[in-house]
């Protein structure tokens, strides 16, 4: 029988179920949050180089948006589907309202395999997309940025498109954008600087060192390499790294500007010669102080908790452990940053260059790395005191914070009667 767990939508749903009733709320609070306020499946027609034309299927979710507008990325994988795309909605609801940022969650993806396309597909891909749903997004109703395979020039084409349909510049529209048309300074490394602040603080409360600890980091994409190149450049000793097609193992620490530097050459990360190889699997169980899943969902679970070895799990992915492994993760001692707050680097740079494009005023990196620290130490104390009030695990004390958050705002607009 398949596990539950690994549904992402059924454990968002179970997870807000939780929060709900250990805060002892109304039941009208879980009827709401427990399905999106809308999820759209569109049909994204585009031209291949060849001519010929191919159906994609899209996806975007608003999950609540008692307090503000839903924000949250866009996914390109061939493995997205609604579910996935309700839950990661949720997720991002939870995110906004812990970091308390005015916005609800949203999300969205195409289901496709980026390697199969040209970038002028890709364009095209993205063109089509925002045709599909532009009546849905905007500014002041569901802002989309980067995830998954998706990054600055996609965000650019999505916005150009976007203002072409308005008959007006709308940078507001998207986040993650580059520099030169609105994007924020900042933003590429908020999510890896976040998630390195995050465990950071979580280690010095255990009373372990960051310098010379021990790091090892699945996933090498926006938020893995990111996350890498600061904890090295802070002195910690990054020791593991994989991508999709593997990763790389050096006990004395990988030089990462050097393994920056081969993979942006050889556009993989495979052949390194200062390392040797190494399954994605295999990286999850290593001899490590800290774990930073960064990948995709559901990579820590039943079958692998119970040998994992690091102190502290970062999670820099979204849902990268299943419940079953949060609970024998507990059980070991082993204490998780989870996802809500490790990887709110991202959204909450976003939101920050959602505020610059409304101001037409632009901050510089180190405002905007001073603020990202303020929202998210704000955000940590408040999940420990529900941590210690309630008893419960990190995550779940992020959870009673937000939906504690969203329940109020709803009750406030009424919803609840
Ligand atoms: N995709 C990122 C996330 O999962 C960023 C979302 C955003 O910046 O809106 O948090």
């Amino acid at each position: 029988m398949a596990d539950a767990s690994l549904n992402p939508f059924l454990r968002a749903q179970q997870a807000f179920k939780e929060a709900v009733d250990t805060l002892g709320l109304e039941p009208a609070v879980y009827e709401i949050l427990k399905h999106p306020l809308r999820s759209f499946e569109v049909a994204v027609p585009f031209t291949r180089d060849d001519g010929s034309l191919q159906v994609f299927t899209g996806y975007r979710v608003q999950h609540n948006d008692a307090l503000g507008p839903t924000k949250g990325g866009l996914r390109f994988h061939a493995a997205v589907t609604l579910d996935e795309v309700k839950a990661l909605a949720m997720w991002m609801s939870v995110k906004c309202a812990l970091l308390g940022l005015p916005y609800g969650g949203g999300k969205g993806g195409i289901a496709c395999d980026v390697d199969q396309l040209s970038p002028r597909e890709i364009e095209r891909l993205s063109r089509e997309y925002i045709r599909a749903v532009s009546l849905v997004i905007g500014p002041d109703k569901d802002i989309p940025a980067p995830d998954v395979s998706t990054n600055p020039q996609i965000m650019a084409w999505m916005v150009d498109e976007y203002s072409r349909i308005r008959g007006e510049n709308t940078f507001g529209l998207i986040t993650g954008k580059p520099l030169v048309i609105g994007g924020s300074a900042g933003r590429m490394d908020a999510t890896g600087r976040g998630l390195v602040f995050a465990t950071k603080q979580l280690a010095t409360e255990l009373g372990m060192a960051f310098e010379g600890s021990r790091i090892a980091i699945q996933g090498f994409g926006n938020v893995g390499s990111v996350a890498a190149e600061i904890a090295h450049a802070m002195g910690a000793r990054i020791v593991a790294v994989s991508d999709k097609d593997g990763g790389l193992y050096n006990p004395a620490g990988l030089d990462i500007p050097d393994l920056l530097a081969y993979k942006r050459t050889h556009r993989a990360l495979g052949g390194y010669p200062q390392a040797e190889p190494l399954g994605n699997a295999e990286l999850l169980t290593l001899p490590v102080d800290m774990l930073f899943p960064a990948a995709l969902e559901n990579q820590i679970t039943a079958d692998n908790a119970a040998r994992i070895r690091a102190r502290i799990v970062g999670e820099g992915a979204n849902g990268p452990t299943t419940p079953e492994a949060d609970r024998i993760l507990f059980d070991k001692g082993v204490m998780v940053v989870p996802d809500v707050l490790g990887n709110s680097g991202g959204v909450t740079v976003s939101y920050f260059e959602w505020v610059q494009n409304q101001a037409r005023f632009y901050w510089t990196e180190a405002e905007v790395n001073q603020r990202l620290e303020a929202y998210m130490s704000q955000a940590m104390a408040a999940m420990h005191t529900m941590h210690e009030r309630f008893g419960v695990t990190l995550r779940k004390a992020a959870y009673l914070v937000a939906v504690d958050r969203i329940a109020q705002a709803m009750r406030y607009r009424g919803w609840l009667n």
